[in-house]
């Protein structure tokens, strides 16, 4: 992609809207605009960002056995009167009524919906274990939206739904997304740690909070040290034991501040005391909805029972601000390969002078070939004003092109994350990115 016909609104200003450094950065980088409260269209660079995170989050989901489906946003009321929901929730969600005075809601979250996909296509415990995920745009109407994607109204989630014959099978259910979530934001350069957490509107017993520590995050959290330079495992059998890596996780205190006390038992010296973003949340909360919603599958000894449900939410737009907020420096954004929108920023110092030009071609199509996504400025911009675009986008890798380092057979090339800069031939260079 060349800067000069690439869509990047870029701002020098810090926009005095915003309050952390995240949304400050994601709207200086051109990665988002607000549309209304809450409410944000996402550009190009900002796009290509989420549907990476996405990616990661897909691949990690089907490794676990999960399928991805596609529900709609909109929901029809009735569904929530079943459950028993539609007079709970309150003024988060977002009520509309359609042409023929029918009640219809923008789902805040899809149990509902999703049960009633099962109840009308699952009859037999043969058919179990299932896991359905989507990854889509949900509405809640938050009292305070605030720091950007953090906290929107209208924002993307991952959202995975089990269904499994009795609680056992479900509790796996339930570690398989624990080792998958524990996976998922390893590849994105977190450190999520997984807390007990309190069940809220979802309802359900067994519950863990992912969170990453940060200051800006709107949590107190409360967890052993020791959690922090956790490995977490590489290769997987998910049809395999999986309790030993969820028991080693949980077996070390951590804990939101609604779950916190007194009696924690972690020596003094040890206990993080800080603040987290909630990225993710796990659920398993057995016949919560079936049973009122008459989900029930027929079981090996002929009779009928309630299926055991569970459900897993991962913020997918959140976590753009949630890995800004753990990555960046003075200059700008700092991504971790995994997500960045372009793994290379070319610069050419000198467009226009014709051996560096065509050094700077011949990279970029190699780099093509190779594979490795590159975002070519070959805008006439002072140097100066190039490098600090290029540090402010936060590519993971800059190539600097200019006619002293050609002349000599060399261009640089510099790691954006410890600003660590080197001169090597275009071949050494390209041996090196790709
Ligand atoms: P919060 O405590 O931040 O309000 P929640 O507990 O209400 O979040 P869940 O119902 O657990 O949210 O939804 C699953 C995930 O969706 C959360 O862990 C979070 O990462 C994300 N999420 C929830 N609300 C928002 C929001 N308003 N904007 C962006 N992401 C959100
Ligand atoms: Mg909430
Ligand atoms: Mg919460
Ligand atoms: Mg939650």
């Amino acid at each position: 992609m060349r800067l000069s016909r690439y869509f990047l609104p870029t701002l020098k200003e810090t926009p005095s809207e915003a309050e952390i450094v995240s949304h400050r950065l994601m709207l200086r980088a051109g990665l988002i605009r607000q549309h209304a409260s809450g409410i944000y269209s996402w550009l190009p660079l900002g796009l290509r960002v989420l549907r990476a995170i996405e990616q990661v989050v897909r691949e990690e989901q089907d490794a676990a056995g999960a399928q991805e489906i596609l529900m709609p946003t909109i929901q029809s009321a009735e569904l929530w009167r079943e459950s028993g929901r539609y007079d709970d929730y309150g003024k988060e969600m977002l009520r509309i009524v359609d042409r023929h005075e029918r009640d219809m809601l923008y789902g805040p979250t899809h149990e509902e919906v999703v049960t009633d996909i099962f109840r009308k296509n699952i009859k037999s415990y043969k058919d179990l274990p299932k896991n359905l995920y989507q990854i889509h745009w949900k509405f809640r109407d938050e009292v305070r939206p605030r720091f950007g994607v953090m906290r929107g109204r209208e924002f993307l989630m991952k959202d995975a739904y089990s269904f499994d014959l009795d609680a056992e099978a479900a509790r796996r259910a339930y570690y398989r997304m624990f080792v998958a979530y524990l996976r998922t934001f390893r590849r994105l350069g977190l450190k999520a740690i997984p807390m007990a957490a309190d069940t809220g509107p979802i309802g359900g017993k067994l519950s863990h909070e992912f969170i990453i520590l940060a200051d800006t995050g709107e949590s107190a959290v409360f967890c052993h040290r020791a959690l922090l330079d956790k490995d977490v495992p590489a290769n997987v059998d998910y049809d395999g034991a999986l309790e030993p890596i969820f028991d080693e996780w949980t077996s070390l205190y951590a804990a939101t501040d609604e779950k916190h006390g007194p009696d924690h038992g972690v020596p003094e010296g040890e206990l993080i005391s800080a603040r987290g973003i909630e990225v993710g949340h796990i659920f398993s909360f057995g016949t919560k909805y079936s049973t009122p919603m008459g989900a029930t599958v027929t079981a090996q000894d002929g009779s009928t029972v309630p299926v055991y449900m569970g459900s897993y939410g991962i913020g997918v737009s959140r976590l753009v601000g949630a890995i800004i907020e753990a990555s960046h420096d003075d200059a700008g954004i700092i991504w971790p390969d995994s997500v960045a929108p372009f793994q290379v920023g070319l610069i050419n110092l000198k467009v226009g002078d014709a051996e560096t030009d065509a050094v700077v071609a011949d990279l970029e199509a190699r780099l093509r070939a190779a594979g490795v996504s590159v975002l070519f400025d070959d805008t006439d911009d002072r140097p100066g004003a190039k490098f600090a675009t290029m540090d402010l986008i936060g590519l993971p890798w800059q190539v600097i092109v200019g006619p002293k380092g050609v002349a000599r057979g060399v261009v640089e090339l510099k790691r954006r994350a410890t600003g660590e800069r080197e001169e090597l031939s275009v071949e050494s260079a390209l041996a090196r990115l790709s």
